[in-house]
């Protein structure tokens, strides 16, 4: 099949722009979006082997400058015991964490490193400190390719753990986060010294085309089971959420589906702009003060109006949830089903628990969850829930230690 990718357009005004623009639409600020053509069958054959399988609806790469890990087709699969513990017939849970670094940006990373070797850039430069930055300095190795990665002052080692193996060039900002424009004017500075090299920071209005590979969680959903009646996605930028809603509202505009399932933006309270914007009507995310949330990697204070659209337009709503629901979320997920995610996808899980007490969804309703990243990335358990465990001093005494714990364990007995 041929490439469908037609323009780089504005989605308000509909003015087209060269692939590789970094802004918004300079006459009316509405943001950029590809557009395809959606003519034809869906898709005639396809591999499971990775989103390159649809790469008809990325923007063009000619096949030699395709920089892939295996991305893409992560697991879909149902949830029972948690659907039972939340009051729901059919919960699924499509597991990014699956995917090469552990987070679904490794379908945007390799759509973006793909674009930077097809357009010849010397390198790529992007500003986060969590699964982004793994994920671009990652498909930089694997290009070998230069990448620049602007991270706030205190991140944690924790996260700068995985970044660092890939051996990107580091460069620590204070405050990077502060606002839009601190951002912005940051990428801006670093692209006048970088010229040839790419801007790689995945958000729409900065980088309109690195939405499209996320419309490849439409397609698999879609290619997998029945299509759920409502997803819950979990928002920091909104990329995820609007490229599932473009993925499927081009499924059906090519009639591979017959309806769009509802799309719930999902927040931290305290970092939840989009949320708020969505419930009060408003047309664009309002900037609000320092972000407070346990999931870090929602921890934004700002979001874009491509979030509302794909609420408004696929009839769903928006949801805030406390820290506490978020880590009850991500343990009894665990629990219930062997699935560690990471903490910024107990989003998800637990604005699914909040929505049914709220009456916002019927027990007969299919529910789905995007669990963006995997557990191991930011976890918990601490050094004093270790020595919490208990400990049986040496070998010869472990029959008694063990009793005791299968006492209090199995039975509830004292310890
Ligand atoms: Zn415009």
């Amino acid at each position: 099949m041929t490439n469908r990718f037609e323009s780089l357009a504005c989605a308000n005004c509909g003015r087209a722009y060269p692939a590789d623009t970094h802004s918004r639409c300079t006459s009316c600020g509405g943001i950029l979006e590809g557009h395809y053509r959606l003519d034809g069958r869906f898709l005639d054959d396809f591999h499971r082997r990775s989103i390159w399988d649809f790469a008809e609806f990325f923007p063009p790469v000619k096949k030699e400058n395709v920089i892939s890990l295996g991305e893409g087709w992560t697991p879909y699969v149902e949830a029972p015991n948690f659907a039972k513990r939340v009051g729901l017939r059919h919960i699924w849970c499509k597991i990014e964490g699956c995917n090469p670094t552990g987070s679904f940006k490794d379908r945007a990373a390799s759509l973006g490193l793909s674009l930077a070797s097809e357009w010849r850039k010397k390198g790529v430069f992007t500003a986060s400190d969590g699964n982004a930055a793994a994920a671009i300095s990652a498909y930089s190795a694997r290009a070998r390719m230069k990448c620049l990665v602007l991270i706030a002052e205190d991140s944690p080692a924790q996260k700068l753990a995985q970044i660092m193996m890939y051996s990107p060039i580091l460069l620590r900002v204070r405050g990077l986060y502060e606002s839009v424009s601190s951002l912005e004017s940051a990428l801006e500075q670093t692209q006048a010294i970088l010229p040839d090299w790419l801007n790689h920071f995945i958000w729409a209005p900065f980088n309109p085309l690195l939405v499209d590979p996320y419309k490849t969680l439409a397609y698999e959903i879609a290619l997998s089971q029945k299509l759920p009646d409502c997803i819950f996605v979990p928002v920091a930028g909104g990329e995820l959420l609007s490229g599932l809603y473009r993925g499927f509202q081009e499924l059906r505009e090519m009639g591979q589906v017959d309806r769009l399932p509802r799309l719930v933006a999902v927040q931290g309270e305290g970092a939840d702009p989009t949320v708020q914007a969505i419930e009060k009507g408003l047309d664009q995310v309002m900037e609000t003060g320092p972000p407070r949330t346990v999931a870090g990697a929602l921890r934004v204070n700002f979001g874009a109006e491509h979030s509302i659209t794909a609420v408004r337009k696929s009839d769903g709503f928006g949801i805030s949830v406390s820290d506490e629901q978020i880590m009850k979320g991500q343990i009894e997920i665990a629990q219930d089903e062997g699935i560690f995610c990471e903490i910024s996808s107990a989003v998800a899980l637990a604005a699914i628990s909040k929505a049914v007490d709220l009456g916002k969804i019927g027990g007969d309703e299919t529910v789905a969850a995007i669990l963006t990243g995997a557990g191991l990335k930011d976890y918990p358990v601490t050094a004093d829930d270790i020595s919490n465990i208990p400990l049986s001093e040496n070998v010869s005494s472990l029959s008694t230690a063990l009793e005791r714990v299968l006492a209090s364990e199995l039975f509830g007995g004292a310890a």
